[in-house]
Formats: C-alpha cells, structure tokens, sequence
C-alpha cells in the first residue's frame, strides 16, 4: 500500500498492534487452553483487520488528496492493483445538470485504453440506482433493470461489478469492473475490498464534479460570471510581469427581446444554448468562455494580440451567423455584435477598466448597425 503523498493528511501515528501480554507467565502457562479455544487465531485475525482498514483509509485519503479527476483514477487503478488484477476498469460520468456529455476513460494493465464503449445515456441506471444505492453485480443489474437497450453497450465489455456514484444531483456517473484475470471470481473479501474503496472514489469524483459545476452557467454550460471575473483578473496581472498581450470578447445578441416576444421564451433559451455550443466550440482549449448574463458572453484570450483577437472575433460572429438551431418551426437566424479589449502590461489597468473598455467597443458595433466587431482604441 501507498503512503499518502506528501503533505496529504495520514492516518495518525503507528499503534502497537498487541498489548505485550503475550509473553506474560500467565499466558505462557495457559498457552494450550488459550490456542485450543482460538484466542491467538482470533487476535491474528482482528490484527489483520485493524491493517486492512489502516490500508483502506490511507487509500481513501490518497484518493481524497488527489486534485483531478485522472489523478482518482489512476491512484484507484494503482491501489485495486495491489490486491489482484481486474480486465479492465472504466469510469463514466457527465458534468452535473448536463444529459448530454458522457466521459467515458477506461483502464486495463494500469493503462488507459480504448474498449470501444460507446454509451450515450446512463438515465435509466439512474432510476435503477436511486432505488438501490449501492454496487451490484452485472448480470444482477442487467436482470433487474430490464431495458435491454441500456444494457446492450455493455455488452462487448462484460463487466462484472457496477457501482454508482450518487449526489444530490442524482446519478453522476457510473464505475465498471471488469472480470477478474487469474482466477475466475472474486472472493467475499475481494468483493468488500472493492466495494469500500469505490465508495471514496465515488465521494472523490462527485466533490470535483461539484467543484466544476460551482465554475459554471446552468443554462449553457459556459463558465460563470465569477469564475471569468477571477481569470481576468490572473491574466492582468500575468500580463503586468510578461511580454506578451491578451484579449476579451464581449457579445451581445442582436434585438434579442424583439426574438423573445416573437418566438417565445423557450425558444429564446435554445438559441442561447446553440450559441454557447458555438462559442465553445469556436475557441481554444486555454481560452474561458463565459456567460457573463442575460444574453450577454465573454471570452478570454490568453496570449491573444490584437491580430489574434480580431480573427477569434470575425470567426464566432460569422459562425453564430450561420448557426443552424433545432426548433420546430425553424426560427429566424440571430446575429451577435462583439467588443474586443487587448491589454498588455502597458495598458496599466485593472480588469474592471478593461470589461468596461469591451463594452463601450460593443457598444459601438451595435451603434454602427449590428452583427459586427469592434476593437476598443484609445
Ligand atoms: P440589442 O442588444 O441589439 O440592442 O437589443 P436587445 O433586444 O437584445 O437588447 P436588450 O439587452 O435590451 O435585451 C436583452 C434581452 O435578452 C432581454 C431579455 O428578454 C433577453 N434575455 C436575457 N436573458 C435571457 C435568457 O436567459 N433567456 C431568454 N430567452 N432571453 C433572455
Ligand atoms: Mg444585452
Ligand atoms: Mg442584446
């Protein structure tokens, strides 16, 4: 067993296991009566015990301490592999609030690998598991949720144990484990070992996806207000120290009330979906696009000069342009007009300066008719 990392809080100082009464001449002198009726056999026992649990609770800090999602599942793949060897481990889980976006990683010889899993909703484990809120084995689940087609993904895989990972948002996520290598099935004590150590790693991914939901927008998805707020911030004073310039995005949809009193509310709300959608899609990974409320957005741009910053803009103002959104009737295509605010260490001002310089360059573009950009100038 692993030691927790360094600075990780332990399991408190090591205990003598048995008080030295074995060698009393009490014990000697009754060493037979005291072997015949078990005693040593039983201390020997809970000995064993009181390690296993000291072995699992420094697991479970370990996996506590780890600070992403990948570092719990590599440090849950090491400590499983300690005890005996699954075909394979895979976890599954989608951000909170959101049906749609299933990760799936999967693990086989300490590895991660690709086993082909394509699952697109894990609703139906959902109810399943709010019933019974615990691991079960899967040929058990497989019989007693009777819905072939959530089961048939699952097929290929064979796995044997399903453990849920649960919050009050409902079903997170899901953990497989697959068959064991060697042997043909896993012992009762095998069985606790896994189903105790998941449940830290079901605690310890839900407190990172409870973490990530605290970053984001319900609606879209996109980061919230305050998590752009505290980026913009880092990235002002990072620009103060270096040489290199960054950028923000402000966009604001066109004559949206007029839409929303057209087409409806509802229909409002998908168009602002399909924007984020577009939004995400259309920046870098380092990038942080935001709703910064209402139907207004943002977007960050690290390392992005001027140059860079106008392409980024053009490019989402023509893609939202263009965007198709599924509603039915079809609805008229919306346009966004956008600000961009470039600083570096000469611009000398605090980030609120800067969304205020943005706005004031929207500001512009929907004084100038609209479905355009507008960089700020001094
Ligand atoms: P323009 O920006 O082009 O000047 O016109 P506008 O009509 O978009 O301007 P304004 O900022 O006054 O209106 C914003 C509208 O956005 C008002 C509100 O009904 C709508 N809106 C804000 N948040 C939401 C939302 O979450 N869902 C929907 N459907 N509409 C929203
Ligand atoms: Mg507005
Ligand atoms: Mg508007």
């Amino acid at each position: 067993m692993k030691e927790p990392k360094d600075g990780a809080i332990g399991t408190g100082g090591d205990h003598k296991e048995i008080p030295d009464f074995l060698s009393k001449p009490e014990i000697i002198k009754n060493h037979a009566l005291l072997q015949e009726i078990g005693v040593f056999k039983q201390i020997e026992e809970l000995n064993a015990d009181i390690q296993r649990y000291k072995d699992l609770l420094s697991g479970g800090l370990d996996i506590f301490n780890r600070t992403t999602i990948d570092d719990i599942m590599d440090a849950t793949v090491w400590q499983i592999s300690d005890h005996f060897l699954p075909s394979f481990i895979s976890f599954l889980w989608k951000p909170i609030q959101n049906r749609d976006e299933i990760t799936i990683k999967s693990y086989q010889n300490y590895k991660m690998v690709d086993l082909g899993l394509k699952v697109h909703s894990i609703k139906a484990f959902e109810k399943f598991f709010q019933q019974y809120p615990r691991p079960i084995n899967f040929d058990l689940f497989s019989f007693e949720l009777e819905n072939d087609e959530a089961i048939t993904p699952f097929e290929n895989i064979k796995p044997e144990i399903v453990i849920p990972i649960l919050g009050p948002f409902g079903l997170y996520g899901i953990i497989l484990v697959g068959r064991k290598t060697r042997a043909a099935e896993y012992s009762p004590g095998e069985l606790v070992f896994i189903q105790q150590l998941m449940a830290f790693v079901s605690q310890g991914i839900k407190n990172h996806l409870h973490y990530e939901h605290s970053l984001r927008d319900v609606k879209t998805g996109l980061f919230n207000h305050g998590f752009f707020l505290n980026r913009l911030n880092e990235e002002v004073a990072r620009t103060r120290r270096g040489n290199d310039s960054s950028s923000m995005l402000v966009m604001d949809v066109d004559k949206f009330k007029n839409f929303n009193d057209n087409y409806g509310h509802l229909a409002g709300d998908k168009v602002l979906e399909t924007l984020a959608f577009t939004i995400k899609q259309g920046v870098r990974t380092e990038d942080v696009p935001s709703r910064f409320g209402g139907e207004e957005f943002t977007v960050l741009l690290p390392n992005s000069d001027r140059k860079g910053a106008w392409f980024v803009a053009e490019r989402l103002r023509t893609d939202v342009a263009a965007m198709k959104v599924p509603w039915d009737p079809p609805l008229p295509q919306v346009t966004i007009s956008l600000g961009i605010c470039t600083f570096d260490k000469s611009s000398n001002v605090a980030a609120e300066e800067i969304i205020h310089r943005a706005d004031e360059a929207l500001y512009l573009s929907k004084e100038r008719g609209r479905n355009r950009c507008t960089q700020w100038e001094e």
